[in-house]
């Protein structure tokens, strides 16, 4: 049985407790490795470290902290095929997509803040003669990070990256559903030779170890991806400290195709956006929206696609794998049912797949595509965060954007048409974060994401995340 460790002013050690977690592997439905159940003893070791680190790491000179930022990823790059299999096995995503994508990303997360400090400016203004104003950002402090199990170490390292960039130290926690790869990048830190402290890696629960981050007073910015009813709680926590606060928080994102799109690219797109990774991307297309025109076709070309997706063991070339824990696993199921209570019709999918063996307690479901249910029931309201979509037709743009805009959340969407003014209009009108028009999920590491309403407060990307992980101070000074 594998035992995880944290890691602490650049060691991996135990918990202080001694206490470990259970961790599954969702394709057998089995324990595979024990987490050290973190706790506030060991979270305080650790912001300890961060802060003792912080004087020399903050006023490092650029380069130096870009090498070593760099040298992370490029162990990252080395070990690539390790992490994947990691990813897979931890999570129950396919190997091909761990591959080609998530442990891909870590690395060009790294990469990206790793360069991005060597080329961002600051402003400078000559406000009249003789005064000039200027504005320094500067690192804060020690940066809390607590991630969710669906991207585990591309979002991991979408919030590390720029927080240790900037000059910050970083306590980092990632999900306990998902904590191998956060687990072995700490000890590729050590290979890389981060300076003790820098980044600390506290394995463990939310309501525990996560809290404990959260709500220490010597940690004064969190950022946090997760589920909305946790970023409400950590809100509450933090407020009244004053904390800098970055939440991306839950997604029920349309997916808006209009009669004159192309139709096989939609198509062909459309599966990926709704059953990717067994659905569970935050930026997944759940609620799709087909015209009048083409419902039937769309519907008849959809439901025969989906069907044929293969679902099965993680290593193994399949469409979607298992999903990734067993409260998830009867959550989604929960949903299937509601829909149906709900008056919705299943076109397909909905059952549970059993590969068998060693495999027969695996957390495996067929994509699922729902019909005949209006936008204000749960079913459409509600995050389920796995392979079920709904489809509805709608008659106009005007409708389109009115389903569209008819939840709480206000994160991603996209929108199929080859017109402009429509594609246009719409993308001007819908209140989310991120409008993808004919595509989805084509990311510019350089670009501000997040959302807007119950998606999340901030944005992370870019610069706005070395902003977030800087303080501006302007600086006026009159000769
Ligand atoms: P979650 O909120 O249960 O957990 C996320 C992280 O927060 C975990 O590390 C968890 O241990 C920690 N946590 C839980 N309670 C805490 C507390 N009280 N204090 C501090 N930390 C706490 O979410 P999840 O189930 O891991 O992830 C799925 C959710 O994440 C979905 O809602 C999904 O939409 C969302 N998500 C959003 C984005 C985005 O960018 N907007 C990206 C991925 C996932």
């Amino acid at each position: 049985m594998i035992e995880l460790k944290n890691y602490i002013n650049g060691e991996l050690v135990k918990p202080v407790s001694g206490e470990y977690i259970d961790n599954y592997e969702p394709a057998t439905g089995k324990v595979y490795s024990k987490i050290p159940r973190s706790a506030e003893s060991d979270v305080n070791q650790a912001v300890e470290a961060a802060k003792r680190a912080y004087p020399s790491w903050s006023t490092m000179r650029t380069e130096e902290r870009s090498k070593i930022i760099m040298r992370l990823s490029e162990l990252i790059d080395k070990n690539l095929d390790k992490l994947a299999a990691a990813e897979s096995r931890d999570n129950g995503k396919p190997l091909w997509l761990a591959t080609s994508v998530d442990i891909p990303r870590g690395r060009d997360n790294l990469a990206f803040f790793g360069t991005a400090i060597k080329h961002t400016q600051s402003e400078s203004h000559r406000t009249g003669e003789g005064i000039i104003n200027f504005t320094t950002r500067k690192p804060i402090g020690v940066a809390g990070c607590v991630s969710p199990w669906n991207l585990p170490l591309y979002l991991f390292s979408w919030k590390v990256a720029p927080a240790l960039a900037a000059g910050n130290t970083v306590v980092a926690k990632p999900s306990e559903v998902t904590p191998m790869t956060a687990f072995m990048l700490s000890e590729l830190c050590i290979e890389a030779g981060f300076p003790p402290g820098v980044f600390n890696i506290v394995q463990g629960l939310g309501g525990e170890a996560g809290n404990a981050i959260v709500s220490h007073p010597d940690v004064p910015m969190i950022s946090f991806t997760g589920g909305t009813s946790t970023g409400e709680h950590i809100a509450r926590t933090a407020a009244p400290m004053f904390k800098k606060l970055s939440l991306e928080l839950g997604g029920k994102n349309p997916n808006i195709i209009f009669d004159d799109c192309d139709f096989d690219k939609m198509l062909k797109t459309t599966l990926k956006s709704s059953f990717a990774n067994q659905g569970q991307i935050c930026l997944c297309g759940s609620r799709i929206y087909v015209q009048k025109g083409i419902y039937e076709k769309f519907k008849a070309a959809f439901v025969e696609r989906v069907s044929q997706m293969k679902v099965g063991l993680p290593h193994e070339q399949n469409d979607l794998g298992a999903i990734v824990s067993k409260p998830h696993f009867e959550k989604i199921q929960s949903y299937i049912q509601l829909a149906k209570e709900e008056g919705g019709t299943v076109l397909t999918g909905g059952e549970t797949v059993n590969p068998g063996g060693e495999y027969s307690e695996g957390w495996y479901l067929r994509p699922t595509v729902i019909e005949g249910l209006n936008e204000t029931c749960r079913t459409n309201q509600e995050e389920i965060f796995g392979p079920v979509v709904t489809i509805q037709p709608f008659e106009d743009r005007e409708e389109a954007l009115r389903l569209a805009n008819s939840t709480g959340y206000g994160l991603a969407s996209t929108v199929w048409t080859q017109n402009l003014n429509t594609a246009h209009w719409m993308a001007d009108h819908i209140k989310a974060g991120i409008v993808w028009v004919n595509c989805w999920l084509l990311r510019d590491l350089r670009t501000p994401f997040g959302g807007v309403k119950n998606s999340g407060v901030g944005r992370e990307g870019g610069w706005e995340a070395l902003r977030f992980f800087t303080e501006a101070k302007n600086i006026c000074i009159k000769f």
